[in-house]
């Protein structure tokens, strides 16, 4: 009915370009038409057998029930173990919330800091939901422009200059969605030193800790020296088990924050799924220090992708370091020239006119906060990931 109301917080959130691209490519392919789809962020491997029947004898048991609503203790004491071996950091169980997924974990850590009017460095290009989720918590969005000539890294200098006496909170992620970025341990201790005794959160959104391909260590912002009393570390189950879908993330931070957020998830939700919690567990207690077969076949692929893109004339990228993205810069063709009735004039359209005529479902650079940019996921095969650069390539060279 028009006229009922709808807050200004709602309308000013912004959908989800990635997942309308995504959604019209499985549309497409559920149509029975030819496409490579590369817009997922998601491994395409199933969760792993033990954590799969894990959550199925949690069922059986009956483990069905509302939890506590920062987890169960199980699981806290299995991430703090886990934080312990990983960073050597000493975080109680009672310091680490576990949520619905990552997102959740910014989204309630930010809806714990945030007042009116508050400012949140935003780094872009960036995951998409970060500057949504700082308005719907009342803030403002401060963004920090990256450049691919710097591979992608937020400097100490670049960081300085977007402080001001209303800054709250930064949003800091690496490895890095979109651009692949992942950073040395000193760039690690450069940017988090400029936060040091300020009072401001670092959230330190290290989800794809585990997947990086440069062959060096991953420093976690909250190992820093004093930066630990600031920062809300984010990981989850998400992508270092294939475990998208059952919702699993956590929040470790010092106390007060900790009970803040777990304040907020108490409201919100009530508590994590259940079952997917004894299988998010079941996933730490198992996993070991080496690199299991989906680590290495992202490390595969993203030399494949990397060497493959690279040959594509009129673009170019920063390798990919970590995660399972490529960030290519297609600007040299965004002139507005024509192709099939689409005028190329952005990466929106570019996107467009790859998935209608050349089968190629990839994410314009936009929805990332970066304009001349195509985003490739390479959580696909290698057939896949050849298919697709082969399209891209041919495509581009027919303008
Ligand atoms: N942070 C980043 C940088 C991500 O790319 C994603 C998922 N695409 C998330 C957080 C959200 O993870 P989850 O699925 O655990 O909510």
């Amino acid at each position: 009915m028009p006229g009922l109301p709808m807050s200004d917080r709602a309308n000013a959130l912004t959908d989800s370009l990635p997942l309308k691209i995504a959604a019209k490519a499985k549309k497409l392919i559920a149509e029975g038409h030819d496409i490579i789809n590369l817009t997922v962020g998601e491994p395409d491997f199933p969760s792993p057998a033990n954590v799969k029947r894990a959550g199925i004898n949690a069922i059986e048991e009956n483990f069905t029930r509302y939890t506590p609503a920062s987890g169960i203790p199980a699981l806290r004491k299995a991430v703090a173990d886990d934080l312990k071996k990983r960073h050597n950091l000493e975080y109680t169980p009672e310091q680490v919330v576990i949520t619905c997924g990552a997102k959740q974990a910014i989204a309630s850590t930010l809806l714990a800091v945030v007042n009116p009017g508050d400012e949140v460095i935003v780094p872009l290009p960036g995951y998409a939901s970060y500057v949504d989720l700082v308005r719907l918590a009342g803030g403002e969005p401060v963004i920090l422009e990256t450049v691919e000539e710097e591979g992608w890294r937020v400097t100490p200098n670049a960081l300085r200059a977007k402080i001001t006496d209303k800054t709250v909170a930064v949003i800091l992620n690496q490895p890095h969605n979109p651009t692949g970025a992942a950073w040395t341990p000193e760039e690690v201790e450069a940017v988090g030193s400029v936060l040091l005794g300020k009072n401001i959160w670092l959230i330190a959104d290290e989800i794809y800790q585990t997947l990086r391909y440069d062959g060096r260590p991953h420093r976690s912002f909250a190992a820093i020296e004093g930066l630990y009393e600031q920062t809300a570390l984010i990981h989850g189950v998400s992508k270092e088990f294939a475990m998208t879908g059952w919702r699993i993330g956590w929040l470790a931070a010092p106390h007060p924050l900790a009970s803040a957020v777990g304040k907020v998830q108490s409201q919100v939700t009530g508590s994590p799924n259940a079952p997917a919690q004894k299988a998010a567990l079941q996933a730490l207690l198992d996993s070991g220090p080496e690199p299991d077969e989906m680590n290495r076949a992202f490390a595969s692929r993203a030399a494949l992708i990397g060497d493959l893109l690279a040959e594509v004339e009129g673009t170019h990228l920063l390798r990919p370091e970590g995660a399972f993205y490529a960030f290519v810069n297609v600007e040299s063709f965004l002139d507005g020239r024509e192709a099939d009735g689409f005028k190329l004039d952005c990466s929106m359209s570019l996107c467009e006119w790859l998935l209608e005529k050349q089968g190629l479902a990839i994410i314009p650079g936009t929805a990332f906060g970066r304009e001349g940019y195509v985003r490739f996921s390479f959580a696909a095969s290698e057939g896949e990931i050849r298919e697709a650069v082969k399209r891209f390539k041919a495509a581009l060279s027919s303008l």
